[in-house]
């Protein structure tokens, strides 16, 4: 049985998109829910100025709590060096830094240009090999807007392996995909994911982080997993609307990535029955918010099966 890893992003990529402050301990509640329904990957925060981001400001707390769950590979996004030294001390596994392959998006976001990040991601990569192997966490870049850019328009094919050569160059080990922009449709994908592949091997591109601005969520999904990428990035409840299209969620919804995995036979080791309790758990923990699902809106059709079940 082919088994895909579900990486939830909500408590980092959802939170901060959205205006309320979250309080350590119920962020900690939230991971905590969502391990017990067997999420095994969070991405639990992002270690960026709290001047820019005061709803990150408590990440160190929140990894170093985090970590404790048993079996949960801890992720945390980082803009820099500062950033990966801070995720470093912290014990976060996992370490990613997004690099914008438009220029012109990274210049406007970050006010850095492709040069000056890619000596951040050299930077990062060796304070990372610095750690002894033991504790030496998982790093790698995400490509953002590698689908396209809300400034530049389109992004050739060629400028998104460009720049993953580049990165990877520097000895970083693995390479994602984010369709920051919901732009992606599943052809393209197609065409970056075996790009890459062909280009520089299967092993370093593993993951993708894709949208659903536009509705193309779990198509583009589906092509995934049918190529073989085994790791998707999504929200619960869809949290992080897009601030494009309001009432449209930006994220992938976590229940409905599960619904689709598990009832094609793919295993993701999450009960979903367990996750739709936990839905609403987290919602009675962040008031106001928006939810976003149709899983959680149909609920689960009589005598459906989750992957596992349906081999055994
Ligand atoms: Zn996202």
């Amino acid at each position: 049985m082919n088994s895909i890893t579900v990486s939830e992003v909500g408590p980092r990529d959802g939170l901060q998109s959205i205006d309320s402050l979250m309080p350590t301990a119920a962020k900690l509640e939230w991971i905590a829910l969502e391990h017990r329904a067997g999420v095994r990957e969070i991405e639990v925060g992002s270690f960026v100025s709290p001047k820019l981001l005061p709803q990150m400001a408590d990440t160190a707390e929140v990894v170093r709590g985090a970590v404790e769950l048993p079996g949960l590979t801890v992720a945390v996004l980082v803009p820099n060096q500062r950033g990966c030294e801070a995720a470093i001390a912290a014990g976060a596994h996992k370490i990613s830094l997004p690099l914008s392959v438009s220029e012109t998006h990274s210049l406007k976001n970050l006010r850095r240009d492709h040069g000056a990040m890619l000596d951040e991601i050299r930077a990062c990569q060796a304070l990372v090999d610095a750690e002894p192997a033991e504790r030496r966490p998982h790093f790698e870049v995400g490509l953002s807007t590698a689908f396209g850019c809300s400034i530049e328009g389109p992004v050739a094919p060629e400028q998104v392996f460009g720049l993953a050569a580049r990165v990877l160059d520097l000895g970083v080990a693995e390479i994602g995909l984010s369709d920051t922009t919901g732009m992606g449709n599943p052809a393209q994908l197609e065409t970056l994911v075996t790009g890459i592949w062909r280009r520089m091997g299967d092993g370093v591109l593993t993951g993708v982080h894709l949208h659903n601005t536009r509705g193309q969520g779990l198509a583009n999904v589906l092509k995934a997993v049918e190529l073989g990428i085994t790791t998707i990035d999504s929200s619960l409840g869809g949290l992080g609307g897009c601030p494009f299209a309001p009432g449209a969620s930006g994220n992938i919804v976590t229940e409905d990535l599960v619904f689709l995995l598990e009832s094609m036979g793919y295993s993701t080791g999450i009960d979903l029955e367990v996750l739709l309790q936990v839905r609403h758990a987290v919602a009675d923990l962040l008031p106001g918010e928006s939810w976003y699902g149709f899983a959680a809106e149909a609920g689960l059709p009589r005598g459906w099966r989750p992957a596992a079940a349906s081999v055994a």
